[in-house]
Formats: C-alpha cells, structure tokens, sequence
C-alpha cells in the first residue's frame, strides 16, 4: 500500500520537464530560457574560493550579498531578500501571504509556477486572460481585486509569451490597487526588455510599499544552476515574512559567493545582453520570414504560434530527432499549437531555424 499524502498533494501540478537530460549527442538545449554563456571567469574563481568553507553552514543573512545589491540598487539591505532561486521566493511569499479564503490574480498564460502558489496555500487563484497582443490585461486584473486579494503577480516580460508592458502601465495600475495588496512584478528578464530601463522600476519601489521586484541570477547571469534570486521590496515587511516561512540557510555558500561576484562584472553583463538581442531579432525576423506569426519578445525567448491545424507533438518530436529542444506552448498553458524558444548561440539558433524549417516543410506542401 502507497504511503498517504496530503490532500494538497493532489492539487498541485507537476513541473514539466525539458527532458534531454539523457541524451549525450551535442544537443541544442532551448527549452529553459537558459544563458548559451558559461559562467565568467571570475565568477567560478569565486566559487572554487568558496569551496575550502563548506564545513560551515552558509550565512544564513546573506549578508554581503543584499549589501552589493543595496549598493547597486540603492535600496535599504532590509527591503532585500534573497531565496533559493527566485521561485523560491515566490513560493515562500506564497506561503506568507496566502491561506484558504485568500485571493491570488495572476495572467494567463504565464509563468508555471504560479498555479503552485494557490494549489499549496488552498487559496483561490484568480486568472486573467492576456490580451490580443499576449500581453498582461491590467485593467481587466485591477477589476477581479476584491477584499479577499492578498497577491498580484505581474510577469514582465511575460514568460511563456515573450511580451512586455511599458513600465508607465504598470505604474499606472500600482496606483489604483489597494495598498493592502502584494504586487509582485515577476522581472526575471527585464534586462533584455528593451522597452525600458530595468532602473525604472527600481524608482516605483519608493512610492509603492507594497511593491516587490522579483529579480534572478538564472537568466542574465547564467547560474540557474546554483540557484539563487532576490527581490527589491517596497517595505520590510515580506522578506521578514519570508524569513519566517523558510528554513534557514536556504541559499547555499557557492551561490552566495557566486552572485556577489557576478555583481562586479555588469559590461560582461551588457555585452552578453547585447548579443542576446541581436540573436532575437534574427530569430524574429527569420521566423517570420518562414512565413510563422512571432510575439514581439523582450526577453531571450521567441514565442511562436504554429499554424491552427499543427500538430504541436509532432513537430516537437521532429525537432527533437534533430537535436534541438524547446518548450511546446499547450504545456503551458496555450490553447493554440506554439513553440516557446530560447535564443541560444548563433550557431544554436540556426540548427533551430533548419530544423524547424525541414519539419514543417511536409505541413505546408501538404
Ligand atoms: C526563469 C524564471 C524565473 C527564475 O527562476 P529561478 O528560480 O530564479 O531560477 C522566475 N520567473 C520567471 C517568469 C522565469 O521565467
């Protein structure tokens, strides 16, 4: 007989994974939103640094790390927290803020962590269609805020659908939710959104208390795999919240010493953000050029919609036979056939472009 589980057990949705993990064939990894880059030079003489300690717990304030983000981002160390990649911080903040009765609102299609958040709590998770550009609805949310609303996420740019809202509508709908009310504004690529600065909404936190920025080093500064994030708060509040809820020494001493050393090194930062764009508005452009509808991205990803009478698996599965991986849009929430791709290398991106080419070939000479 199975061991017997909670009943929040069954209301939380699995994580799907990229697969590929098995294969030893060069694949073309574009299915997480990954850096292509290898982490800096720097950056790993500072994680061999950190080896010889391991005997010790880490620090379980993450000290130097929240004052070099204090200093780069002029926000007081006590508005800073740091988690175990920023889903745990979401997750955590989750925890703190929502219980049965509560009220979540977030887009959808959106990130797929979010659904964890109501699914664990046994709060009620409000969802808001994106609109017909795939971008946040904001007055369409701001209209299913009731007094049971304890959190909004707002995923900018949005992952899956690779699209952002100008800062100005965000700032426009803090204005109009209650002060009571958690905004969450989910920035983990907003360094690749070339519609604003990312400062910009680093200014906001100062008028809005109840404003936090979700922010990582997985994306920009490739270390998804030491797993750590943090979040620039309106007010103290949450990270004290956040603290309580965890366990603690939730980010380990590599990661710590790994993200305080990426810190130091913002032109390799700008560069790689740099020839990140360019490859994306290749991809953009190639993709169209395939005649294949493509979201207007603002982050390292493509999101495209596939003819309405495409078989999403099958043409997975064809890219798949040549090596590359994505991410299909139906598990993720898409109710059309769509492909969420990562701007990898340019030599990634064009084993994409050719084997997307060669498998959709049969479909359009049908
Ligand atoms: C990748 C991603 C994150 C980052 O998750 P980590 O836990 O920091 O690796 C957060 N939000 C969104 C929308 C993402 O796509």
């Amino acid at each position: 007989m199975a061991i017997e589980c909670s009943v929040r057990i069954r209301r939380i949705p699995g994580y799907p994974a990229a697969g590929g993990d098995a294969h030893d064939a060069p694949l073309v990894r574009l299915a997480s939103n990954e850096s292509p880059f290898p982490p800096l030079g720097a950056v790993r003489e500072a994680i061999e640094h950190a080896l010889i300690s391991l005997n010790r717990y880490p620090d379980p304030s993450n000290s130097l790390l929240r004052r070099r983000l204090s200093e780069r981002y002029g926000v007081p160390i006590s508005r800073i927290a740091i988690g175990n990649g920023s889903c745990d911080i979401l997750l955590a903040a989750g925890e703190a803020l929502l219980e049965p009765g509560a009220e979540l609102v977030y887009a959808w299609p959106s990130f797929s962590i979010y659904p964890h958040l109501s699914a664990s709590s046994g709060a009620r998770a409000v969802t808001v269609a994106l609109d017909e550009s795939e971008r946040h609805d904001l007055p369409a949310m701001l209209r299913e805020i009731t007094v049971a609303t304890r959190l909004v996420i707002v995923c900018n740019p949005n992952n899956p659908t690779s699209t952002a809202l100008p800062l100005s509508s965000i700032a426009d709908f803090l204005a109009e939710v209650p002060p009571q009310v958690c905004v969450v504004v989910d920035e983990a690529y907003c360094e690749f959104n070339q519609l604003d600065d990312p400062e910009t909404s680093v200014a906001m936190l100062e008028e809005h208390p109840n404003l936090v920025l979700l922010r990582t080093f997985s994306k920009v500064h490739g270390l998804c795999g030491l797993r750590v994030g943090f979040a620039l708060c309106g007010s103290s509040r949450l990270p004290e919240a956040l603290d309580q809820v965890r366990q603690p020494f939730f980010c380990n001493a590599l990661a710590q010493a790994a993200a305080t050393e990426a810190l130091a090194h913002e032109d390799a930062v700008i560069d790689r953000v740099t020839r990140t764009v360019a490859e994306r508005i290749s991809m953009q452009e190639r993709l169209a050029a395939l005649g294949i509808e493509v979201a207007d991205s603002q982050a390292n990803f493509c999101w495209l919609h596939l003819a309405e009478d495409c078989d999403e698996a099958e043409i997975m599965r064809g890219l798949q036979e040549r090596g590359v991986l994505v991410r299909g849009g139906r598990a993720l929430g898409s109710q059309a056939p769509a492909l969420r791709v990562t701007c990898g290398l340019p030599g990634e991106n064009e084993r994409f472009l050719a084997a997307l080419a060669e498998v959709l070939a049969p479909a359009t000479t049908r």
